[in-house]
């Protein structure tokens, strides 16, 4: 007998496909507090975010009536007409992170706009609202999201340890932290806090925040045609490429074009080992295939060689210019 699933069951199905893992919730919940405009953006997960999560933003809030319909599927207030489709300038758009999280968890709502002298507390469970009531709070808005795929067993048996799922959800706000300089991020991980950048928007202060590490102390700044970012002098290396983190038109990727370029320019100077870099690389959205399964890092370049001879000549530029002497080192040697 062929039959239209029940409301129910068919949330579940479609919130699998958003939500595969705490870290999904972690980065929808953190991509919407950028679309509200925060500024400082606290993330705290415990046991991986399996049993909990929570996001707290400084954004501008959802309005007290708005709040139960923002959980509702294909619920945005990011665009309304088809023509906004083609020039969407947020990370969400589809209406459908939030439906989702709120299908296999038990989530609470706190939200104030600016406007409202009072916020709202709203409490749904497996989708269904089951509490409503005004919330005492500053402005923004507060996700938090317990008991993640409690009501769907198999999911739940697929997630990784508490360690695993926590490494990928740091990993996450790291990136972001960086990305956005200009947001404060703090990140908690069972009590212990784990990242605290200041939102400064100096890229330098929050790789030092990110990545305490001396490799990453001494980066040199480079600008292309289509590139803008930090690297280390050739000498200073790792043994692997966790030290290379590129961004394409804002969003995190893993790039054979862009490891090649960024190589190319350094030339015979690497001795052995990667040096780190920290890139940003803007294109015409056009240009560029991403892979649009939302948890793919893989991104294709449709002018592949001229973004790689782009990013070799900024970086060959700053090496040799400065004989690989980083700038602060200029600086000690000035003062001895
Ligand atoms: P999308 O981000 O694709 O629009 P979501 O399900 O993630 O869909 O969110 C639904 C709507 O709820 C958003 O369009 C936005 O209006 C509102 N919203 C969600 N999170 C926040 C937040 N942190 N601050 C303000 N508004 C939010
Ligand atoms: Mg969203």
């Amino acid at each position: 007998m062929i039959q239209v699933l029940d409301s129910f069951i068919s949330d579940k199905i479609a919130a699998g496909e958003v939500i595969e893992r705490p870290l999904s919730i972690v980065k929808e919940l953190v991509e919407n507090s950028i679309d509200a405009g925060a500024d400082s953006i606290v993330v705290e997960i415990r046991n991986g975010g399996k049993s909990y999560i929570r996001v707290t933003d400084n954004g501008c809030g959802i309005p007290a009536e708005e709040a139960e319909i923002a959980f509702e599927r294909h619920a945005t207030g990011k665009i309304q007409t088809l023509e906004d489709l083609g020039h969407i300038d947020t990370l969400g758009f589809r209406g459908e992170a939030l439906a989702s999280i709120c299908a296999i968890s038990r989530m609470t709502l706190y939200t104030r706009t600016a406007e409202s002298p009072v916020g709202i507390k709203l409490e749904i469970q497996g989708g269904r609202i089951c509490g409503k009531e005004p919330s005492g709070m500053n402005g923004g808005t507060t996700m938090v999201v317990e008991d993640v795929f409690y009501n769907t067993p198999a999911r739940r048996k697929f997630m990784r340890s508490d360690a695993a799922e926590a490494s990928a959800i740091i990993d996450f706000v790291q990136k972001m932290a960086l990305y956005y300089a200009n947001v404060a991020f703090q990140l908690i991980n069972n009590g212990r806090n784990v990242l605290t950048t200041n939102g400064d928007g100096n890229y330098l202060h929050a790789i030092s925040r990110v990545y305490p590490t001396k490799e990453f102390s001494n980066l040199m700044e480079i600008q292309g045609e289509h590139v803008h970012g930090f690297i280390s002098d050739p000498g200073t290396t790792k043994n692997n490429r966790s030290g290379q983190i590129f961004f394409v038109n804002g969003r995190y990727v893993r790039s054979d074009v862009i490891e090649k370029g960024l190589m190319d320019g350094y030339g015979d100077r690497v001795f052995s080992g990667y040096p780190v870099a920290l890139l940003f690389i803007t294109v015409p959205p056009e240009t560029i295939d991403v892979n649009i399964h939302p948890n793919k890092k893989e991104i294709k370049f449709l002018e592949s060689g001229d973004i790689k001879k782009d990013i070799a000549a900024a970086v060959q530029k700053v090496i040799h210019s400065q004989d690989a002497v980083p700038q602060a080192m200029l600086k000690e040697k000035n003062i001895s």
